[in-house]
Order: C-alpha cells, then structure tokens, then sequence
C-alpha cells in the first residue's frame, strides 16, 4: 500500500479504535497479538491517549469461578456507568482466541452492551510473551476509552503470575475444598495477590480455607514486614452475593495505593519490564536483520559445535559488528549508505593542549584516546572521543604554523567543523555545481591515509568546514 494511503487508514484506524468502536478494537488486538509490522505505529499512537483506565486482575485455579465473578464485577460497574473491557487470558491454550467457548456465552451476556467488550488471548509464541500481548491488549482497550480493565487467567503458573504484574490490583479467587491449591501455589501468589477472593462460600469448608489463608498470610506478612495485608472477601459469584463488598474493596485498595505511591511505583515497573522485552525484542531484530542475514547464524552455530570458536565470543562478536553498522552516527539501519555527512569531529584552536585537557578530561570527564604531533601542519593534536565523534584540540608547535595564525586573528575557540562523506569526489562536484568556495580544489591527504578538502567559511555560515572521506571498506 503506498504510503500516504496508509497513513490514511491508520488515521482512520485510530479514530474508530478512540471513539470505542469494537470492531477497528478486535482487529487492533488481533494485530498486536501477531506482531503484525503496523502494530507498533498503531500502539504508538494510542499510547498518548492512555493512562486513565484501572487494570484489575483476576487469577485462580480452573472452576474457582473467576469468569462468573469477573461477570458480576462487570455487571455492577456498568450499573455505576463506567465501561468495562474483558481480557481473558489462557496461556494454556496454543490457538490464538483459545476461551472461545466461554467467551461465547459470556458475548450473549453482554452482546447488547456497547459498553462492555470482552476478548480472550492466548499467544505466547514471542518474546515478553503473554503479558507483553496483554499490556498491549490493555493499551488498546484503555485508548478506547473503558474505564476498568478486567484481566482474567486461569491457573496460577508462572505465566498468569507474569500476567498479573499488569494490574493495579491483583485478586487471587480460592475455594472451599481446594486447600492443598494454597499451601501449592503460595509462593507466587502470596506475592502477587492485593485480595483474596473466597468464592463459593456457600460450600462447605469456607471457614477452612479463610483459616488456612489467614495463617499462612500471619506468617507472610511477618516475614516481609508488609504494612498491609491482603484482604480476604468472600463471594457467592453465581448468587452475586458478596460483590459490592468485593467491589468497594478493589476500589478502596486502588484508592489506597494511588494516594501511597504504591500505585505508580507498579506503574514504573510494569513499563521498565515492558521496556527490557521491547529492547531484546528490538535488538535481536535488528541484529538478525543486519549481522545475521545469509544464513549466517547457522554457520556461527556449525563453527561452535565443530569446537572451532566458543559461543561466548561470537555472541561479543556479532553485537560487535551491529554496534559498527549502528556507529555510523545515529545513522537508522537501512540508510546507512545514504547518508549525506556524519560529524566526524570538531577542530579547537588552543594555546595549551594540558589547560585545554585539564578542562575536558578533569572537569567535563571526557579521555583523551590519543595524541598526535602532526609536523606538516606544525600542530600537535589531542583526540577525545564523544560519542561517534571526537572532539579535537589543536595547538601550535610553531609560530608560523595555521593554527598559530589563526590563534592571532581569532583567538582561541571552534577552528573547524569536519563531517565524513561517504563519496568525496560526490561531494566536491555537488559543492562545484552551487558555487560554493574550496579551499583546496585537490584533496589533501591525511595523516591516516584519507582524502580531505576545506570548504571556506564565507559559504558555510562563518564556520571552517573540512569534508573528510570515509575510509573504503
Ligand atoms: P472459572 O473456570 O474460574 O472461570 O469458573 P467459572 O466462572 O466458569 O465457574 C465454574 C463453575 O462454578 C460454574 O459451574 C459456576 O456456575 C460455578 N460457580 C461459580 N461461582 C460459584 C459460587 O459462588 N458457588 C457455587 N456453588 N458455584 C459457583
């Protein structure tokens, strides 16, 4: 598609998915769950209109009753008109949509509710897996406008715990008669859950579970010095019984940790850890895309299996060589070749290299890589790198040297601007053909063997520029 028109229709896209349309929603999480290319350009431009909606999540064991539960929840913050997005999560199953069945029943429920949309998600095929998808998915639905995020797993592994890190509130549903369920599952869940929900309490055993749940929360808190407690609530989920309380609680916990910081600091978590999945995910792409094309990884790999090279050292080895194709100056991938100039380094006339390095290496914290006495041009030079270039201070040896010249005239200060050009004879014609002024119509040669010329200050704003040519490969 030309790319104007899809701007067009991402535009369009957009739109509908801020103005709550359910269907421009569906595709959108469909495209982030495949990692389809334009889901990153869509969730960028979502991400402005994020932040207002409140995740709640929902985990437990299978038939605890989490999706009767989080049904009722929903029921009652639509009657207080808020509006109220579903994700229910299923790592166990390997389809895309994988809770069809349920969702099915639960879309009648709902169906003639705008104000309630409902959506399951299985994909954790990449890399931040599931709970990347599921922020994502979150993203998409707090754009659209739904007031509380109700996230549902089932089972409580080591997915759905990760899954769980999303929310602002975390509800962690027990049962009567699942006893050995809390003594298995305590480690992750004592740490993940804000309130414990004791479903079906109309069954026998209640009592012993709340029990069990309030011994082993007497010794978890005792041990981490936790100022606040899980609550536990207890529900009848199929009766609705319970629910306001449950409810009032989640919004007094939320309450509690907005106004405590608690809040914003899971906030900044949950985006550092989104953060690190982003950059592996990124960084493994580009690597692939720029170091590792040609089947070249299998050869690495045959290369370590035969005992020829260790993986350690090729792994340094390929991050070396996408560093030196990035190092091009903050060049994006891809263009590398196109790019018309880099800054190679700046030129300062000093009258002292040790005051000037004393500044710079002392005060300011860059190193000087090197120094150079340069006797053609009667200057010594110090190099400090920053960053892809380097600053170069440059002092006279002689009285009658350039740099000592310009010392009198100028005083001391930004000599010359040096920008590397991939093709210099290119760039030459290119200033010939808009009459600006070269100092040397030929190329000098520089101390490392590349080609140079200077382009006079009256054409380039006052400043000496000098165009040094990229060393061949
Ligand atoms: P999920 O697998 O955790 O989502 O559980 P469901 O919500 O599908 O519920 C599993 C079963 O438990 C269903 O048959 C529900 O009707 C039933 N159920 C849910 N809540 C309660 C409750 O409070 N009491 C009783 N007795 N049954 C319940």
């Amino acid at each position: 598609m030309p790319e104007a028109q899809r701007n067009n229709s991402l535009d369009t896209w957009v739109e509908e998915i801020l103005r709550g349309d359910a269907r421009a929603m569906a595709r959108a999480i469909s495209s982030v769950e495949n990692r389809e290319p334009e889901s990153h350009e869509l969730l960028r431009r979502l991400f402005p209109h994020t932040g207002r909606a409140a995740i709640i999540g929902v985990t437990g064991s299978p038939g605890t009753g989490k999706s009767t539960l989080v049904d009722g929840l929903a029921a009652l913050l639509r009657r207080r008109g808020h509006t109220v997005g579903i994700l229910a999560v299923d790592p166990s199953s390997p389809f895309s949509g994988g809770a069809i069945l349920g969702d099915r029943v639960r879309m009648q429920a709902h169906a003639a509710d705008p104000g309630v949309y409902i959506r399951s998600m299985a994909t954790r095929g990449a890399l931040g897996g599931l709970s990347a998808g599921t922020l994502d998915a979150a993203v998409v639905l707090d754009a659209a406008g739904k007031d509380y995020i109700l996230v549902e797993t089932v089972g409580v592994g080591q997915d759905e715990i990760d899954v769980m890190r999303l929310a602002d509130v975390t509800l962690v549903v027990l049962v009567p008669g699942l006893g050995d369920d809390v003594q298995a599952f305590k480690a992750g869940i004592m740490e993940i859950a804000d309130i414990f929900v004791l479903n079906k309490s109309d069954l026998e055993g209640a009592d012993r579970v709340e029990a069990e749940v309030r011994g082993l929360l007497s010794v978890a808190v005792a041990d981490k010095g936790q100022s606040s407690p899980p609550s536990i609530c207890r529900t009848v989920a199929v009766r609705q019984e319970g629910l306001e309380q449950l409810l009032a609680t989640v919004l007094e916990h939320l309450e509690a940790s907005r106004s405590g910081g608690r809040l914003e600091r899971r906030k900044i978590e949950r985006w550092r850890q989104r953060l690190i999945d982003l950059l592996r995910e990124r960084m493994l792409e580009r690597v692939t895309s720029d170091v590792l094309g040609n089947g070249s990884l299998n050869q690495y790999a045959a290369a370590v299996a035969s005992r020829e090279t260790d993986p350690y050292s090729v792994a340094d080895e390929i991050l070396g060589q996408a560093s030196r194709i990035d190092g091009v100056s903050g060049v994006p991938p891809g263009c590398k070749d196109k790019a018309p100039a880099v800054l190679d380094h700046l030129g300062i006339a000093v009258e002292s290299l040790a005051d000037a390095i004393a500044f710079y290496e002392r005060a300011l914290g860059l190193t000087v890589s090197g120094t150079e006495l340069i006797p053609k041009e009667m200057t010594r030079v110090a190099m400090l790198p920053v960053g892809e270039s380097r600053i170069e201070l440059m002092e006279p040896t002689d009285p009658d040297s350039p740099i000592a010249r310009s010392l009198a005239k100028r005083g001391p200060g930004l000599h010359h601007i040096s920008l590397r050009v991939p093709d210099l004879d290119a760039a030459i014609e290119r200033l010939q053909q808009n009459g600006i002024k070269i100092i040397n119509a030929e190329p000098g040669i520089g101390a490392g063997g590349h080609r140079y010329v200077f382009v006079h200050p009256s054409s380039a704003g006052g400043v000496l520029v000098e165009l040094v040519e990229q060393a061949k490969k």
